[in-house]
């Protein structure tokens, strides 16, 4: 805390894992030996940086820009980068680190980095956000590179902007290196299934949980929030899976949909008109719009928070627990509070952090990788195939290492072992450094 004040977000991450870990340090005094701990929650490099633009009515602005190259002892950097007007050094840090287990996770070779901005994309005009976009890279450009560092979408950003990041990068360095983004269009070097694999992959993560204890989500009700990129694709996967996805969000609040929420028209309000999520309720005579609300309090068997950071409290978790859910996969990072944690393994619910629930998209983006550098095509239904099989393989991980530490049940403890033996392993072989 001392070495790093005023990032309550970051502390909260590193107190989670190192909480889970305990017991594998205990195991492997060589961990402890080696430094592997406080080398681990040391970022490798820290890049911060100006991004001056001009916007429409010719106004200098300034952002603050953000690259945490945390660990790349098994791969190049790897990690999304988040454009939102909340975004500090604590949240990239805490995005970062967390990354780092995650990408192990998905045993593809891949290190953990995180980025971002505090600039805010809502209201800007799209040539606004190019400019910024062009800004950003200009700098960020010389630590990136398809061996070095991959930058990926998150809040904020999409197919929009890495786009306009990748186009600025293409134009700076001479180089068509595709590999150095993920999530592009597929027409321009993307993968199939990357926009949905977040999405998907944390559906496939419930799934697996509830076939775990003999039953799936065939006829469940769902509550999702959010509307963006993770929380469209979980409510169409959820869909497809013969639930009943019922509610969605954004920050200025819910919708309830009891005949189940029409993607059609979530992803039209949202992704083509870039619209508040009343609207969605203006068109849907089957949906109410809740002002300022979270959706927790609305009855579900499954909850799938897929909006930010601390969204869903110990009371939210109370709320949920009272209504009878049966199971949690978290679709955002780190979206519910320590307390609200405690109160779902507290309780009989099943609860999939989101480490290893919506580690999906950072594994379709090693799948994007793979295909650019071998300038192979996958089909749709492979990449939802492999995805769907890399999910199967997590939670099975997350799984058997909670009952070797005797934690059966606790995907958290279990998700956080799986991750840090990964890397143990790899540091410990590659000496201090
Ligand atoms: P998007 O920008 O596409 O959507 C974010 C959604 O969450 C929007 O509906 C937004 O509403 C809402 N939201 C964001 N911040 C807040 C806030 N402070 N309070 C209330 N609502 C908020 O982002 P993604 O869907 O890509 O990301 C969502 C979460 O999933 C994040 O935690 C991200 O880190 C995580 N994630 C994303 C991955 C990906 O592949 N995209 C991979 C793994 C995790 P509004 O528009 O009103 O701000």
């Amino acid at each position: 805390t001392a070495r790093n004040p005023h990032e309550p977000e970051f502390h909260q991450a590193v107190h989670e894992v190192l909480h889970s870990i305990a017991p594998v340090l205990d195991r492997h005094p060589e961990f402890t030996g080696a430094g592997i701990v406080p080398r681990l929650v040391e970022p490798e490099r820290q890049i911060m940086f100006r991004v001056p633009w001009v916007d429409d009515a010719g106004r200098v602005q300034v952002d603050r820009g953000y690259r945490i190259q945390f660990s790349s002892v098994l791969g190049p950097y790897k990690g999304g980068l988040r454009f939102h007007p909340s975004v500090n050094l604590s949240i990239i840090k805490f995005l970062g680190f967390e990354q780092i287990f995650k990408n192990a996770l998905t045993g593809q070779g891949i290190g953990g980095a995180k980025g971002g901005s505090d600039f805010d994309p809502h209201g800007k005009s799209d040539a606004e956000v190019m400019r910024f976009c062009q800004s950003f890279v200009s700098e960020l450009y010389r630590h990136l590179g398809e061996h070095t560092d991959v930058p990926a979408g998150d809040i904020g950003v999409g197919v929009r902007e890495i786009g306009y990041l990748f186009g600025q990068y293409r134009k700076i360095t001479n180089r068509h290196e595709s590999g150095t983004f993920t999530g592009k269009g597929v027409q321009w070097g993307g993968a199939e299934v990357r926009t949905e694999a977040t999405g998907y992959g944390v559906v496939f993560f419930a799934e697996e949980m509830l076939s775990a204890r003999g039953t799936s989500l065939e006829g469940l009700r769902v509550g999702v929030s959010g509307s963006g990129n993770v929380a469209i694709y979980a409510i169409a996967k959820a869909h497809e899976l013969g639930a009943l996805p019922v509610t969605a969000s954004d920050s200025s609040g819910y919708v309830v949909d009891d005949d189940g929420i029409d993607v059609a028209l979530l992803r039209q309000i949202k992704e083509v008109e870039r619209a508040r999520i009343a609207e969605y309720a203006a068109r849907r005579p089957s949906a109410r719009f809740v002002e300022g609300g979270r959706p927790w309090e609305v009855a579900v068997d499954v909850a799938i928070p897929a909006a930010t950071q601390n969204e869903l409290d110990e009371a939210d978790a109370r709320a949920l627990i009272g209504n009878g859910v049966r199971a949690v996969a978290e679709g955002a990072n780190m979206p519910s509070t320590p307390a609200a944690v405690a109160a779902f393994q507290a309780s009989d619910v099943l609860f999939g952090p989101g480490k290893a629930a919506n580690a999906g998209g950072v594994a379709a983006s090693a799948f994007e990788m793979s295909q650019n550098a071998s300038r192979q095509r996958w089909s749709f239904d492979e990449s939802e195939r492999k995805l769907r099989a890399i999910i199967a393989d997590i939670h099975a991980s997350a799984r058997d290492a909670a009952e070797r530490y005797d934690r059966p049940g606790d995907y958290v403890a279990g998700a956080n072992i799986a991750g840090f033996e990964r890397v143990a392993h790899a540091m410990l072989a590659q000496g201090v450094i």
